[in-house]
């Protein structure tokens, strides 16, 4: 057999092992092979990385914003020069389709970030000043926090890394990031390429087991600023453990988001939107915003089920890298046994409208892959746990209603509050939607439609705070009188 490549940590501009020598594997998830190992990092290693990102700090920092943005740019060029590379081991990390998928191609999305970055430490970073009388002026300034763990979910690998990183740096930081396991080697190859084009230790990143690395990093007391992409469970562990030392968090976490279709809506569109778009054929349903309910309007609920079914029926499922796939696998066997025991349970409560069979005979090209086509299930009413609980992968339920006021009580019956999506051409219906649906993204005739100039976060169990540079900054008040 070939030998395994072996992607390393990044600590003080040195790519290297973990100190203890240990690795995990990673599985290709449309195949079930270990393609790659990375290390299996534990508290020496995250100790190294927090002392230099700590001794990185003082110089970045006192950069000027036009060298940090120098920097930045520079970061930018390795997505335009190793597009190709990164953008295969994401696909062979994560599953995602290659035709079309939610992950930005590292060409064109993530340079964009990092340029991004660039211009907004120039221009954002500012403070304010307020005369207190003639001779007495306040003024503020944005300063860093110092040190900001970025701890980063399997769905989104590089983009995730690449928004976190990227706004944390330009405005002054230094980062110590942590790779999902699931899903390391694209990240750790950019961790290699940032060594050589950044100043060491201002990005550090260690790989390993979730509580391994997480934890003692979260919990150090030079991390000052905590910003974590992941689910509500894994957030409440870490505020818990940064309590002691009050740092301060971000927290983007999961979603079951309504998605709403009125019968006034243009059907075509909401059933394209409905069905593809909002969850299927986004990394096949593991997607934070998967609009995972599904809200018709009774009247247009069996030609709304028809032109649905008839969409998914077109959906191709299998080898991330066929152009004609639209739909790759789950990213693993413990996500496979989730969301196919929510299957199980949304087949006794609930009725199933379509899809519901998973396994290597989807794609026997592929029998080791993680397998799910897409399914849905209509539901009575909000109450089954496949209406509650987010599943993260292929699965969504259909919730009929009857009324504008029903749909909206039925849409905020969720410990989530992360986007929401409505299919109509009542414009004032939109405002009251906008107005009264608790979210924290709404979208009107399209899904998932989105730039990264845009804030994004949640509400309630969707977790706090979005990855924006002034979240990344302290605002200092200073008095001066003369
Ligand atoms: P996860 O919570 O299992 O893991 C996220 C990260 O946290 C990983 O890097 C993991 O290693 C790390 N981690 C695990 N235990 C930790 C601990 N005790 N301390 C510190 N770090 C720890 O999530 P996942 O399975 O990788 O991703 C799926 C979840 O992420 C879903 O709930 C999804 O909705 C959510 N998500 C949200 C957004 C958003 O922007 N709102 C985007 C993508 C994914």
């Amino acid at each position: 057999m070939a030998e395994l490549p072996e992607y390393k940590n990044l600590i003080g501009g040195e790519y290297r092992a973990a100190a203890s020598g240990k690795c995990l594997d990673s599985i290709n998830p449309s195949t079930g092979e270990v393609w790659a190992r990375i290390p299996a990092s534990d508290r020496t290693d995250v100790e190294a990385a927090v002392k230099a990102a700590s001794d990185a700090f003082p110089a970045w920092s006192a950069l000027p914003a036009a060298g940090r943005a120098h920097y930045l740019r520079k970061v930018g060029d390795i997505f335009r020069q190793h597009s190709e590379e990164l953008t295969r081991l994401e696909l062979l990390g994560i599953g995602c389709q290659a035709r079309k998928s939610n992950v930005p191609s590292p060409a064109g999305g993530l340079a964009f970030l990092w340029d991004r970055a660039a211009g907004l430490t120039l221009d954002a970073v500012t403070g304010r000043s307020v005369p207190l009388d003639a001779n007495t002026l306040g003024i503020t300034r944005r300063e860093p926090y110092g040190v900001v763990a970025a701890i980063v979910p399997y769905n989104s690998p590089q983009g995730m890394a690449s928004s976190k990183a990227s706004l944390a740096i330009a405005a002054g930081n230094t980062v110590v990031l942590k790779p999902p396991e699931q899903a390391s080697p694209a990240i750790l190859r950019f961790g290699e390429l940032l060594a050589e084009v950044l100043p060491p230790g201002v990005v550090n990143m260690v790989s390993g087991r979730g509580a391994d690395v997480g934890d003692p990093l979260v919990r150090h007391p030079d991390v000052r600023k905590i910003t974590m992409t992941g689910a509500p469970d894994t957030a409440r562990a870490i505020q818990r453990a940064a309590a002691d030392n009050l740092t301060s968090c971000i927290f983007e976490l999961g979603g079951k988001s309504p998605n709403i279709v009125f019968a006034d809506a243009d059907l075509d569109k909401a059933a394209y939107g409905v069905t593809t778009q909002a969850i299927y054929t986004t990394n096949a349903g593991q997607a934070c915003v998967g609009g995972s309910r599904i809200l018709i309007q009774r009247s247009i609920l069996a030609e709304m089920l028809k032109r649905m079914k008839a969409i998914a029926e077109q959906i191709k499922l299998g080898d991330p890298f066929d152009p004609e796939t639209t739909m790759g696998p789950l990213i693993s066997q413990a996500q496979f046994d989730k969301v196919t025991g929510y299957i199980e349970i949304g087949k006794r409560e609930a009725e199933l409208v379509f899809g519901g069979r998973y396994g290597p005979e989807l794609v026997p090209s592929r029998p080791g892959g993680f397998w799910v086509e897409p399914t849905l299930f209509i539901a009575k009413d909000n109450t089954p746990r496949i209406c509650q609980e987010e599943i993260f992968g292929p699965v969504a339920a259909v919730i009929p209603f009857d009324t504008e006021e029903e749909a909206i009580a039925i849409a905020n019956d969720s410990r989530f509050g992360l986007a929401a999506g409505l299919w109509t051409t009542n414009l004032a219906r939109v405002n009251r939607f906008i107005r009264d649906i608790r979210s924290g993204n709404v979208w009107v005739n399209t899904y998932l439609q989105t730039r990264y100039e845009l804030p994004f976060g949640g509400i309630k169990d969707s977790g706090y705070g979005h990855d924006d540079i002034m979240e990344f900054t302290v605002e200092k008040t200073a008095v001066i009188s003369t």
